[in-house]
């Protein structure tokens, strides 16, 4: 059984892993940082989100020897020049904030026409293993809206609506829904791919 360390102590974010990469890496078990002694993360510094995976990928396979995969991920808006970008879990300060960084984002665009309202989620993913490094990337078009809706999700799923789930909101799509048209979603099947080729360990 070969082991495989996602580089991310988010248990929903395992699950998600399991159950997409497991297949494409017959005989292999994702674990997460929580299931290896612990190091000292560096600070998520990157200026793309590649650059971010990137950086928790090398990490977590320099301190465990295990190949690692890491994304990460975020909300760019058009009329913001692509922010809140690789800032959107901090958006409004305090790290992690989903709140007060959606309304931040919003009363940002108050005076932003709906046209000028485009938006999508993007991701990168990377894995970094004895045989090299992969980035692999997903991208969800959509556009925001000013009242938030929904009560699944996470984030700024309640003002994002997919451009391919018919008018509802992220937060409005029960979780297989949004797996299969989400950035998230997206980056790790292409990651799958690439491993089950072989083109990577
Ligand atoms: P991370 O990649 O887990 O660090 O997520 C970065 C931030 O981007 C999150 O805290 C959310 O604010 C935002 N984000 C990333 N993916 C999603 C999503 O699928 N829905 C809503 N917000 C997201």
């Amino acid at each position: 059984m070969t082991q495989v360390l996602l580089a991310s102590r988010n248990p929903k974010k395992l699950a998600e892993l399991q159950r997409i990469l497991e297949p494409a890496l017959p005989g292999s078990q994702i674990i997460g940082l929580d299931d290896v002694a612990a190091y000292d993360e560096v600070p998520e510094s990157g200026a793309t989100f590649a650059d971010n995976a990137l950086i928790k990928a090398r990490e977590g396979f320099a301190h465990t020897g295990l190949p690692t995969v890491a994304d990460d991920s975020g909300l760019a808006v058009e009329a913001l020049n692509g922010m809140p970008g690789v800032l959107s879990a901090r958006w409004a300060g305090a790290h992690g904030d989903d709140e007060a960084n959606l309304r931040l984002v919003l009363a940002q665009l108050s005076d932003t026409p709906d046209e000028r309202l485009g938006a999508a989620f993007e991701c990168a993913v990377a894995f970094v293993g004895p045989h090299g490094e992969t980035v692999v990337h997903g991208r969800m078009p959509g556009h925001l809206i000013r009242e938030p809706r929904g009560s699944n999700g996470f984030g700024y799923d309640p003002i994002f609506v997919p451009d391919a789930a018919d008018g509802r909101t992220s937060s409005e799509l029960p979780n297989d829904e949004k797996d299969a048209i989400s950035h998230r979603g997206q980056a790790l099947r292409a990651l799958a791919a690439v491993l089950a080729a072989g083109e990577d360990d």
